[in-house]
């Protein structure tokens, strides 16, 4: 067998890399309103350190990396990683996920340097709501960013939406229909629980419930996507050119197929989302660490990755929010 394999043989081939851990919105679900600490600057990887870190781990088999954050655009120059990140040659897709907010400015410039996909989470098409949600930001800043993704060609551009009892849930419909209106692929998300809360809440929506109500507009075909790399199921409403996907990380974990390694932005590698075991890279590598050291911790990680994380038992990650890891 050539390439990374876990304990459970299951292939690793996925990175998702985070950039910062700031951003310019307050997701009710990702953070409190008076944000996380912020880690020192000194502390976050600079590009050269993450470029490579992503040469050693696509020298072992890492071929797919996703940017993330925080919001990965608040960092100046991203464009430049993405290119030097396109420079390896194992590395054949990268893809970017964003709140879209400053979208508008640089998605041309990020496909010119190589960025192939992209995902947008958008939780609300009304913009009051929009601003109850982010706490921050303001809808027609992401459904520009949405436009200029499109208008770049970086196709096709998917939506992430969290779905939440009392707050969105009643938008499905909405949603569903600009998937049959305007072409779009949206993913509906069960809300996970995040550091400091012990559970979802009351705010929890399974996928079972969203399918039921997007029923009663017309017969889910499955769909075969083949631009994911993720844990997404997809369907098609009838006559619709978007997809609709489902992911569903607490009523039905994806674990047996999960196919990530998570770099944070202070250079830890998180074996699982879910988990709160690192292994430390940044230390290594500001110690001179070869790049044989590196593939060494590198593959440390790839072996402690658990066989499921434990979110039905309360077992949930106590450090860091999702903005701190990236989702
Ligand atoms: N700022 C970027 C964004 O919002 O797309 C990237 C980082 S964000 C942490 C990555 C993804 O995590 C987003 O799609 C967001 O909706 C999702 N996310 C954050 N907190 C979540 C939660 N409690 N449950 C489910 N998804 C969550
Ligand atoms: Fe920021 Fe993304 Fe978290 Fe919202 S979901 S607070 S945009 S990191």
């Amino acid at each position: 067998m050539t390439g990374l394999y876990d304990s459970f043989q299951r292939p690793v081939n996925y990175l998702r890399i985070s950039v910062t851990d700031r951003c310019n919105l307050r997701c009710i679900y990702c953070m409190p309103e008076d944000g996380v600490p912020l880690m020192s600057h000194d502390d976050i990887l600079s590009y050269e350190e993450i470029y490579t870190i992503a040469r050693a781990a696509a020298g072992m088999g890492i071929e797919k990396v996703r940017l993330t954050g925080g919001e990965p655009l608040v960092r100046i120059g991203l464009p430049v990683l993405v290119e030097m990140l396109a420079g390896i040659p194992a590395i054949d897709e990268i893809s970017l996920t964003t709140n879209g907010t400053l979208l508008a400015e640089h998605a041309a410039e990020l496909k010119a340097a190589g960025l192939k996909r992209i995902n947008i989470s958008l939780d609300t098409l009304k913009p009051e709501r929009f601003k109850e949600i982010t706490r921050r930001g303001t809808l027609e800043d992401t459904l520009k960013g949405i436009t200029a993704a499109q208008d770049a060609g970086l196709e096709p551009v998917k939506l992430n939406t969290v779905v939440i009892a009392g707050v969105n849930d009643d938008e499905i419909p909405d949603f569903a229909a600009r998937t049959v209106n305007d072409g779009w692929h949206v993913r509906f998300i069960e809300l996970m629980p995040f550091a400091g809360k012990k559970s979802a809440g009351s705010g929890f929506v399974p996928v079972s419930d969203m399918r039921q109500r997007l029923e009663k507009l017309g017969k889910l075909e499955p769909v075969l996507h083949t631009t994911g790399n993720g844990p997404a199921k997809y369907y098609r409403l009838p006559g619709a050119k978007g997809t609709i996907g489902f992911i569903t990380p607490v009523s039905e974990h994806f674990c047996y197929r999960c196919n990530r390694l998570r770099l944070t932005a202070d250079g830890k590698l998180r074996p699982c989302l879910m988990s709160d075991r690192e292994i430390d890279l940044k230390t290594a590598l500001r110690g001179g660490a070869t790049m044989t050291g590196l593939k060494r911790l590198i593959e440390q990680a790839v072996a402690a990755k658990p066989r499921n994380h434990h979110l039905a038992e309360g077992d949930i990650p106590k450090w860091r929010t999702f903005s701190q890891i990236g989702g």
